[in-house]
């Protein structure tokens, strides 16, 4: 392991832009963390922590200067892999006919920086559902292969958390390609970096650093401890698959069918969910045409419409099918859960409905 500090954090993000990577990584923006491009260490949340609940979010002062002293916020990596809005081509009528241009030629080579371990594992999910072998989806696959992934271990855990639950993290441990650990004590702020492949070391080789001491490990390992050990939620896995399988009629669905609005924020802010709808715009001319696929969400009502009518009519039913798909039949159809732990949806929730009290409101049920 090396240690390097603060400063040396910045060289390297100009490392990478002079590699030729756009630079992405956490900064304030509209009272929220969220993920832009960045081009110092001055772009960062330095000294900025949140809080977190079911349905709230505060942004708060911290008085240590920590660039990464924040929980997972509304936005995550999903949005550079698998875009909100993407064009898949677009068509030109001529003399001939029509003449299709496929879209997103441009494929952006990102560097991602503070990448916590359940957005890695996050990303390990996407993977199977953009490349499976089946499907391959070539946006994703093709921006993929390229990223360098600067993690970041959590020091701390938000309210909202339930990695350790989900064995999602706070450690990163595979998957990166260097992982920092932030250690800010009364006259130090450092990074522990751990690298993970040839290309984190051949950026750490351009790096000032030292070899970490055994007080620098003992302090990364007593950060990833305090995260561990402070987890805001918890979530008993044992059993899930059978238990939703098998309570498809719980009244637990109709009480919270009563609160759920529908509104589709759990889908947008999840970094594993994946529902897409495609869309074909057409000039007014009728000379030009184009394919846009955007984010949906199996809370929306169309979502459900086939041939024929809607087969998931009630707020119930489309509630029931996310967290059942989410914790149960994703097992069944990629080999994992859907659920990294990261506890957006709870957070982001308007009416602060929360997987983790739900499960265990279907456990509680059984027992009455
Ligand atoms: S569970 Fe919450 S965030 Fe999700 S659709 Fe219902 S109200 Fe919206
Ligand atoms: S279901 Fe909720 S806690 Fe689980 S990964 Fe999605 S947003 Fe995070």
């Amino acid at each position: 392991m090396k240690t390097i500090s603060k400063d040396s954090l910045d060289k390297i993000i100009g490392y990478l832009k002079y590699k030729g990577y756009k630079v992405i990584g956490p900064s304030v923006r509209d009272g929220a963390i969220i993920y832009d491009e960045i081009s110092c260490i001055e772009d960062l949340p330095a000294g900025w922590g949140d809080e977190q609940e079911a349905g709230h979010y505060r942004l708060r002062k911290r008085n240590d200067g920590a660039l990464f002293g924040y929980a997972a916020g509304p936005q995550s990596w999903k949005k550079f892999l698998f875009p909100g809005k993407l064009k898949l081509w677009e068509a030109e009528k001529n003399s001939k006919g029509f003449e299709i241009t496929p879209a997103n030629g441009q494929f952006p080579k990102y560097a991602f920086i503070g990448v916590r371990s359940c957005e890695l594992h996050a990303v390990f999910i996407q993977d199977k559902v953009f490349n499976n072998g089946m499907f391959s989806d070539t946006y994703y696959n093709k921006i993929r292969k390229n990223i360098f992934i600067a993690a970041v271990n959590c020091a701390e855990a938000g309210k909202t958390c339930f990695c350790v639950s989900m064995k999602t993290g706070p450690k990163a441990e595979e998957g990166y390609d260097i992982a920092l650990t932030e250690i800010i004590n009364q006259d130090e702020h450092y990074f522990v970096v751990d690298e993970g492949t040839p290309k984190g070391s051949e950026l750490m080789e351009q790096i000032e650093s030292l070899t970490s001491t055994e007080e620098q490990l003992a302090a990364a390992d007593d950060a990833l401890k305090n995260a561990e050990s402070n987890m805001g939620r918890t979530l008993e896995t044992d059993g899930i698959k059978s238990l939703l399988y098998k309570n498809h009629a719980n009244t637990v669905w109709d009480q919270i069918a009563k609160r759920c609005l529908s509104c589709a924020n759990c889908t947008m802010v999840c970094p594993t969910c994946f529902c897409s709808n495609v869309e074909d715009v057409t000039d007014l001319s009728g000379d030009h045409t184009e394919r846009w696929r955007t984010w949906d969400s199996c809370f929306n009502l169309d979502y459900s419409k086939v041939a024929g009518g809607n087969f998931r009519t009630s707020i119930k039913a489309r509630y029931r099918q996310w967290m059942t798909h989410k914790l149960a039949s994703w097992i069944d159809q990629f080999g994992i859960s859907g659920c990294v732990g990261c506890g957006r949806c709870i957070t982001w929730c308007p009416v602060g409905i929360d997987i983790t009290k739900e499960v265990s409101n279907i456990r509680k049920s059984l027992k009455n």
